[in-house]
This record gives structure tokens, sequence and C-alpha cells, in this order.
């Protein structure tokens, strides 16, 4: 049921590898099931429940209708109360101002922006608890009275080949800077150095994105990601230093700072597989199939 990869915590119990017909159980109402996908690219696969689907980025093929149609009513068939779902660089109408000058380049005609939007961030949509954020902060509780979670979700990553959502690096430190302290953040690019190493050895993550949240006083519980395919997983990111709540003073004196411990669970959500990985004995792997399952990540409730 559980594999060498997986990886528990006091606050935390992450599930990378195991069988879809005996999935952990869920362990209790104190805690919240995350299931964390990505790069699912129009295809459909099954998902393990749990109280919050997390999607990050890359819904379509191309961003038409069509394909954009068949994920979104995938979506809305799977039972998790709460789904977050986010763009990345192949959902090109969703980047619209870049669309409008760029679609030639992908698209033998231009699709309507307002349409394919229309698909993904509607009132029926939302009224099922799909939502989806396009630099937005949301905030939700997975049942009455519960704990509220706070969520962001950013479809930027570095410039590569000119796609949806790119930015070049002198652009990244101001593009970074809107995401705020969370619980839970969905970028479609990973930070630099996490899970991020693509085919040829490059470390394709942002530095600027590492920088940010390195700076927080208080980073995030979980960052899911996807965009390198072929660095699926999820590890426990310890920052390096612990960050200092400002000191007082008080009749007694000067009260000495304390030193608050982070770190980050960080999940490569990439569902599409790529590389060596994707084949077993010549046979390509199925999206969301062995080595590229969607990550199921439960948070104790009080973590903070
Ligand atoms: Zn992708």
């Amino acid at each position: 049921m559980s594999s060498p990869e997986d990886f528990h915590t006091a606050s935390s119990k992450v599930y990378i590898s195991y069988d879809p017909a005996n999935l952990p159980a869920h362990p209790g109402e104190n805690w919240t099931r995350f299931v964390c996908i990505s790069d699912t690219h129009s295809h459909t696969f099954i998902v393990p429940s749990g109280d919050v689907l997390l999607h990050s980025g890359d819904l379509s093929r191309l961003g038409r209708e069509d394909e954009m149609r068949v994920t979104v009513e995938w979506l809305r068939s799977l039972e998790h109360p709460v789904k977050i779902i986010i763009a990345g660089n192949h959902d090109l109408p969703l980047h619209r101002e870049w669309y409008e000058r760029s679609y030639y380049r992908f698209h033998d005609k231009k699709r309507s922006p307002s349409e394919v939007r229309n698909l993904v961030d509607n009132k029926e949509n939302r009224n099922r608890g799909l939502i989806y954020l396009q630099d937005e902060k949301y905030t939700f509780r997975t049942k009455e009275g519960g704990r509220e979670w706070s969520v962001y979700g950013s479809p930027w990553q570095p410039y590569y080949g000119g796609w949806a959502f790119n930015y070049l690096p002198e652009e990244a430190p101001a593009r970074v800077a809107a995401i705020p302290e969370v619980d839970i953040l969905l970028t479609h690019g990973p930070p630099h150095n996490i899970l991020d190493t693509t085919l040829t050895k490059v470390h394709a993550g942002c530095p600027a994105l590492l920088a940010h949240l390195s700076e927080m006083k208080r980073p995030p519980l979980l960052h899911v990601f996807g965009h390198i395919h072929e660095a699926h997983g999820a590890v426990r990111h310890r920052w390096l230093q612990a960050k200092v709540e400002s000191s007082s003073s008080n009749a007694e004196g000067t009260i000495p700072p304390t030193f608050v411990p982070r770190e980050t669970i960080m999940v490569n959500a990439a569902n599409q597989p790529l590389g060596h990985q994707a084949f077993v004995g010549g046979q390509r792997i199925p999206c969301g199939g062995p080595g590229f399952q969607p990550v199921i990540v439960d948070l104790l409730n009080s973590a903070m």
C-alpha cells in the first residue's frame, strides 16, 4: 500500500505511488485529504477520492474549446467537494492578451478566449465546487465549522519557447511578488532546484519563485506544481534559515526572538508521462499511470 518514496511527518502523510484498488485509508476527521494532479492535457483517468482536488495547470493540449470541454466535464464528474484549478502554458486562450498576438503560431484559426474562459470559470462550476484561479487567492472549508484553508493560484512560468503565461528573467521578481502567504500554493512551474530537472538535466524551475518563498515568514504548507513532467514526485523542503519573529521589549527588557522552523511539502503532480519512466516493456504508460499517479497529501487540520 505504501511505497519507499512516500513520507509522513507529524502533520502530513504523502503518497506518491500506491495501488489504486487499495488506497491508503483517510486518516480521519482531524485531517484533510488533498489529491494533487497536473498536466492532464485533456486526458481523463481515475482519480482517488478526497476532500480537495488540486490541478496545477495544462488542463488541455492547446486550449481549444473541445479539449477544454473534455477536461471540465471530467473534473465536474469527480466527487471531491472542492476542486481548485489553474491554467498552464498549454491553455493558450486563457492568457488572453498574449493569445490575441500569438494565436497564429499554434492554431489554424483564432479561438474565442471568452468562450474558453467561460468553460473553466462560470457560476455552475463554482456551485459544484470547481474554482478556477488566475493570479487569485481563495479561501474555503470542506465542511461547516471546519478549518479554513487559503490557496493562491498562478499559471506563470519562466520563458520557454514563447508559450502562454511565460515571463522573462527580468520580469520574474515582480511576477512572483504577487504571491501572498497562503496555506496552499498552486503554480504551473516549479521553484528552482525542486523537482524541476528536465530530460536534458537542466533545472528549469524559477529562481525568483524560490527566493520569494524563502523570504516568507510563513511559506506555504503545500506547494503543488507540474510543467516538468519528467520530474514527477514529492519532497519535504526545509527552509534553510528558520524565520525569526521580530524581537520586542517589555518592562523586563528585550524579549528574545522566536525561531519558527518551517517546511513545505513540494509536489510535482504532472500526470502526463515523459522521459524514460514513460515506457515499461516498450509500452507507453497512460496519463496518471504508474510513476505518474495523482499525489495524495493528507494534512492535519491544525497544521499552521
Ligand atoms: Zn504539461
